[in-house]
């Protein structure tokens, strides 16, 4: 067992009762027992995904589901607009990319968010051009929450801009579904995906993806081929066909299922605005210590997401020492920063388990015991 907890971006440490299903007697991935805890699961989530839109649970991490969707929604040599300010922006191009679809990025500094009316005044623009080079932009893409920088975009914002240009919007929600309120259905979002490995806080195993008929009709009438397993169209053969004992393509990770199960009905019984306020409370008392340690959040706090401090460096402190001596003797691992951000911030995360008082009090506890060692001048190692 590690010597130490979670408090990194993703995956979280997670609750006894939800790793206690992962040492359960394995269920098989049909019949009646499994399917009463399926359809359960399913439930739950389209209350915490506010939608009545279908759920995919699938075997794998967000990226997976993100290729599926793309691929499947899009075909090869059309394209897809998206507005990005970081890291996992750029990971959605490539993603596309990867499958043969053009992608028109609208850039916006790492560190700022999204403005929904610099997107809207760039469409029409990029939509003519694309239309002119015969590939037609066909959706959008957005992170809601860019993990790299701690800033949560303006969702419904940019929801508006894409209805207004009738384009379906593909949401990155991986690390703020959960953490946030997302009224899927009120917002008017195609696809939605997260994971379970974040703010769920179930061990890494499967991505969730919320699916409109829009969605739907767009991968049933693509002409173009894209795959078996990463293909909506084979997920609804199923569905359809195989509905009542087995509603998905392949095995799936049942143990895993069975904690996201346990998982869900703890949020249920907690209730979502209870749930949200935990992680909301950690993320305020953990900035308000840290600014008295002179350490300042990267993103404008209007936008900076409740479910992880993205907090500059001190001139006096390298993150990655201060990082490493956390680790080692108070036990509890946060995450330094990511591309152009490596050796100027600390994201810390508040998912999970993350939020209890315990981890938080114990990171800061490693902050000052950390600046103490540093101002008697000794080597903290
Ligand atoms: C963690 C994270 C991902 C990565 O998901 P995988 O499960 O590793 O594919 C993608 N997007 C965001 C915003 C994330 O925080």
């Amino acid at each position: 067992m590690s010597d130490f907890r979670l408090m990194i971006a993703g995956p979280v440490d997670v609750d006894d009762e939800v790793l206690s299903a992962l040492a359960e007697p394995t269920l098989p991935h049909y019949g009646q027992e499994w399917m009463a805890i399926l359809s359960e699961t399913f439930e739950m989530l389209q209350h915490l995904f506010q939608t009545h839109n279908d759920i995919l649970v699938i075997p794998g991490p967000g990226s997976s589901a993100f290729e599926m969707a793309l691929a499947s929604m899009i075909p090869q040599g059309h394209s897809l607009v998206m507005p990005s300010n970081g890291f996992f922006g750029q990971r959605m191009r490539d993603i596309a990319e990867s499958r043969g679809i053009g992608v028109h990025m609208i850039e916006f500094p790492m560190g700022q968010p999204v403005d929904p009316a610099t997107v809207r005044d760039q469409l029409p623009d990029l939509l003519s051009q694309a239309d002119a080079a015969g590939a037609p932009i066909r959706a959008m893409g957005l992170i809601h929450h860019e993990t790299s920088t701690g800033i949560l975009n303006p969702l419904q914002e940019v929801a508006a801009v894409s209805a207004e240009f009738d384009l379906p919007l593909v949401v990155d929600a991986v690390s703020s579904l959960g953490g946030v309120s997302i009224p899927v259905d009120e917002w008017g979002i195609d696809v939605v995906v997260t994971v379970a490995n974040k703010c769920i806080a179930v061990p890494p195993a499967v991505a969730i993806m919320s699916v409109s008929d829009r969605v739907w009709q767009m991968a049933g009438e693509n002409p173009t081929k894209h795959g078996w397993y990463q293909n909506l169209n084979t997920w609804k053969w199923y569905i359809e066909n195989w509905g009542d004992w087995h509603p998905h393509p392949t095995t799936m990770p049942t143990n895993s299922v069975v904690a996201l199960h346990r998982r869900l009905k703890r949020i249920e019984q907690i209730g979502l605005e209870g749930y949200f306020a935990a992680i909301h409370d950690a993320a305020a008392y953990f900035r308000s210590e840290m600014a008295a340690l002179g350490f300042e959040l990267l993103p404008d706090p209007a936008f900076a997401a409740p479910m992880l401090s993205a907090l500059k460096t001190r001139p006096d402190v390298d993150p990655a020492e201060m990082l490493r001596y956390i680790v080692e003797h108070h036990g509890l691992m946060a995450s330094g920063g990511l591309a152009d951000l490596r050796g100027k911030i600390i994201r810390v995360g508040h998912m999970g388990r993350a939020s209890e008082m315990g981890y938080v009090e114990g990171f800061l506890d490693g902050v000052r015991a950390y600046l103490k060692v540093k101002e008697l001048g000794a080597t903290p190692v």
